[in-house]
């Protein structure tokens, strides 16, 4: 079964692996590996330009120094995210 989540930025759909999970604790937005910690979780595409919009969204800003450690492994270890 195709499990379908769209982004948060751009709100096109894709498969959950297609994307990025995290989630919101405290204030406090972290990334999700493994797709499965508690928390609100939403998702990001993995693409330069979302994750780097995302970095200035209201709602789900992370800090960029995060934003450029996921572009970073998005170009060191694509498979990983
Ligand atoms: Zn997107």
């Amino acid at each position: 079964m195709k499990i379908e989540r769209s982004c948060v930025i751009c709100r096109k759909k894709d498969e959950k692996s297609n994307l990025v999970r995290m989630t919101k604790n405290d204030n406090e937005v972290q990334l999700d590996f493994e797709q499965r910690s508690d928390g609100r979780g939403f998702y990001v595409c993995k693409t330069p330009e979302c994750i780097a919009r995302l970095a200035k969204h209201k709602k789900y800003a992370i800090k960029q120094e995060m934003a450029e450690e996921i572009l970073k492994n998005m170009r060191s270890t694509p498979n990983k995210l």
